[in-house]
């Protein structure tokens, strides 16, 4: 006989783990006991020798699907008292609790399965759940993971819950939000003057039934609002996207099953697999060769973003939907943010009703309160590889882990596509993407954020992390904390941050190819090649030609300022381009860039996309960033493989990338009449080749064959997929974040990351 003692480390409660562990020691004859404590779970088990080594190997690999394990310790122990049998302790509460709290988790088949019964006692309840599927995230409010601290704790559990609650064999042990019809939350329809339609589930079969007959609503989610209408409308669409005077950025779209987009979009194995997963974010889909898609749900690309219903509210209302289509239309929703532009997406039912009243004709609410707010993520998946473009549902607050333990700081991000980070021991803790904080709604979510992670993670930071812009809102905020503050340049933290999701050690060689960020000589980067050295601190080694960004900021929305920048820098026919343009004081801008007058330099690589798709007459004025590189790459023609060239100039202790060159042959080839999409091929094949050289350059100099990219321009898959067949050409290798954005999303993390290695 012996006896074991186990603690397992990592996202272990509030995810049936001690049931597991039950019926696992059980199951192998086993005495014993498990409880939840502050490190995660123990477990002591005791029997014959062989049977705790198959426990134990089970332990390790047949866990549940919402549990990540960390760490298993392992200790023989020895003790007199036996044990009655196996049971299941109560938890042991403590100060320093490491456990993590789950993501949210979409519901899983098991409940699917009740839900539609119509014996069921929860048939149709648009809240179930159980230990394997559900909130998480969204409905709590500190540590440790119980219901009293979610927002299910005014709800009290009717017997027939509270008996599946306390049986260890039932699928809904310590289920923290568990509840049904009689004592759940309840959901209710209402107008715009706030009049109740209807309740329960007849409130959302009159959903359906509007959504149907062409009308707008607003749906109370599980991060957050949507507004949803039918997606086989162009018309609706067309009417959202004024109301919400979202012109052109594309919507995502939600589809009752797998089957239901046959035809409309094509998708591979594995990408049905994220679709139908346990997170379920937004997959961005090829639209299928003559789908019938409206072509306003995405107008400059041929993607669609898709997702499968995750809750059990969205797959009633489909159920619904259902049966109120006449056959011929798809049974496909619009699910876009509730949200007015830039603002951040409204969580609570008040603000809902005041914020998209405009906009909605249909409230669909409920009285379960969502206690952080959560946007749906977008992913793309390729190879065996996810590519991240927006992180948060489903995905936070998992952690990204460290080679060790360290301090606790906190990283306050960027100023657009906002995250935040925070340290604690081994483990980085970055935060769902907050938005862009000049919005007053926007920076309260970020410091509403903040609040909520230091208490979920039970911290204090020792010191922050801030970009070295002295305007942005995290920095300002950041220096009125009274704390020790560490400043971070912003291009250094894209590097960092690839490095840190990774495990890359220094010294690497970075390439960031970015919108825009400040440099450490006062101008404005975004084209850079970057050697990061042992400790961390680095060295500019490359960059692209710097030209003038006329009127600053405002040329990243009016993006033919970039293309006359670019003109005038190769002597082009800035005259012939601004009659063609017709902008408003066209001429003073003019002027303003000759004189250098608030103009200020850049090496910016996003901002060359923006003069490209400008000089092309793609895209001449922006609605959302990156809006016009992702039409530059939508339209290119992959058949081509020439390119064009961009000379690369050695310079003191460094190089020049001549993007100047690269221009001035897109602009010949515009007067040649070549059309648009085989120069966006060459355009895109021509910076891909002189990246990588420009890396090889500096790789042989330096004798480092990895290059750690960062940025948001690496969301450019064409560009990524060029530059990784040059880079293999020359025996070098691409390394891409796998567990975050590219884009700002990231730049908390490698703030944080260079804010831990400084203090030590
Ligand atoms: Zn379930
Ligand atoms: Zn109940
Ligand atoms: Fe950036």
């Amino acid at each position: 006989m012996v006896r074991v003692r186990f603690v397992v480390r990592g996202q272990v409660q509030g995810v049936g783990f001690r049931p597991f562990v039950f019926r696992l020691a059980k199951g192998f004859g086993l005495t014993g006991y498990v409880k939840n404590h502050y490190e995660g779970v123990e477990i002591v088990v005791e029997g014959e020798g062989e049977a705790v080594e198959d426990f134990a190997c089970a332990l390790s690999t047949k866990y549940p699907p919402m549990a990540r394990i960390i760490g298993i310790e392992r200790e023989e122990i020895v003790g007199k008292d036996v044990f009655e049998g196996f049971t299941i302790e109560r938890s042991e509460i403590g100060e320093r609790h490491e456990v993590l709290i789950s993501p949210d988790i979409a519901t899983c088949t098991d409940c699917l399965k009740e839900l539609f019964d119509p014996g069921d006692r929860r048939f149709l309840f648009p809240f179930i759940n159980c230990t394997n599927c559900g909130p998480r995230f969204t409905i709590t409010r500190s540590i440790p993971y119980d219901r009293g601290v979610t927002s299910m704790a005014c709800f009290e559990m009717c017997g027939e819950c509270r008996e599946e609650y306390e049986d260890p064999l039932d699928r809904r042990f310590h289920a923290q939000p568990n509840c049904c019809h009689l004592c759940g939350p309840e959901v209710w329809l209402q107008d715009r003057k706030g009049r109740v339609i209807d309740r329960g589930v007849k409130a959302i079969e009159y959903a359906a039934s509007y959504l149907s007959q062409g009308k707008i609503l607003a749906i109370k989610g599980l991060g957050g609002f949507h507004i949803s209408c039918c997606a086989d409308s162009e018309e609706v669409i067309a009417l959202l996207r004024r109301l919400k005077m979202r012109p052109s950025k594309p919507l995502a779209i939600m589809a009752a099953c797998i089957e239901d987009l046959r035809g409309l979009v094509s998708f591979s194995d594995e990408e049905k697999g994220h679709l139908e997963g346990h997170i379920r974010p937004i997959v961005l889909l090829k639209r299928a060769p003559s789908s019938p898609l409206p072509s306003n749900i995405a107008p400059d690309t041929d993607e669609i973003g898709v997702m499968l219903p995750y809750t059990p509210l969205h797959h009633v209302l489909f159920y619904f939907l259902k049966k109120y289509l006449p056959p011929h239309r798809l049974p496909l929703l619009i699910m876009t943010s509730g949200n007015r532009a830039s603002e951040p997406i409204c969580i609570g039912n008040r603000e809902a009703v005041e914020r998209l009243e405009g906009l909605v004709s249909f409230f669909l609410l409920h009285n379960r309160d969502i206690l952080i707010r959560c946007d749906d993520s977008v992913v793309r998946v390729k190879k065996g590889r996810l590519f991240f473009y927006r992180r948060a549902r489903g995905f936070v607050p998992s952690p990204i882990s460290l080679s060790k333990r360290f301090p606790c700081v906190l990283a306050v991000g960027a100023e657009l596509k906002n995250t935040i980070c925070l340290i604690k021991g081994a483990h980085a803790f970055v935060s769902q993407y907050i938005g862009d904080l000049k919005n007053l709604n926007t920076y309260e979510y970020f410091q509403e954020t903040i609040q909520h992670y230091q208490k979920i993670l039970k911290v204090s930071p020792r010191a922050i992390c801030a970009d070295m812009h002295p305007d942005y809102l995290s920095t300002r905020f950041a220096m009125e904390q009274g704390k020790e503050v560490i400043r971070v340049q912003h291009h250094h933290a894209h590097i960092l941050a690839t490095m840190a999701d990774r495990g890359i050690e220094a010294p690497v060689i970075g390439l960031a190819l970015d919108g825009v960020g400040l440099g450490t000589d006062g101008t404005v980067w975004g084209g850079e090649v970057l050697f990061v050295e042992k400790d961390l601190s680095f060295k500019r080694l490359a960059h692209l030609y710097p030209v003038r960004m006329p009127g600053g900021d405002v040329a990243s929305v009016e993006i033919w300022r970039m293309a006359l920048s670019y003109l005038l820098e190769i002597g082009g026919d800035v005259d012939k381009f601004i009659h063609e343009v017709q902008p408003r004081r066209g001429d003073v801008i003019l002027e303003m860039v000759r004189k250098g007058v608030n103009s200020p330099i850049t090496t910016s690589c996003g901002r060359l996309f923006d003069a490209v798709s400008s000089l092309l007459g793609i895209k001449r004025v922006v609605t959302y960033e990156g809006e016009g590189a992702v039409a530059l790459e939508h339209i290119q023609d992959r058949g081509v493989d020439s390119s064009y060239p961009m000379g690369i100039c050695a310079q003191s202790g460094g190089y020049v990338m001549d993007s100047r060159e690269i221009v001035a042959a897109v602009v010949e080839d515009i007067g040649k009449g070549e059309k648009p999409s085989v120069i966006s091929r060459r355009f895109h094949l021509g910076l891909a080749a002189s990246l990588a050289q420009t890396a090889y350059l500096i790789s042989r100099d330096v004798g480092i064959k990895k290059v750690v990219g960062g940025g948001g321009v690496f969301q450019n898959m064409a560009l990524v997929e060029a530059l990784e067949r040059e880079m293999t050409k020359r025996g070098m290798e691409l390394v891409l974040p796998s567990h975050l954005s590219p884009n700002d999303e990231s730049i908390s993390l490698g703030q944080a990351y260079l804010g831990v290695h400084r203090l030590g």
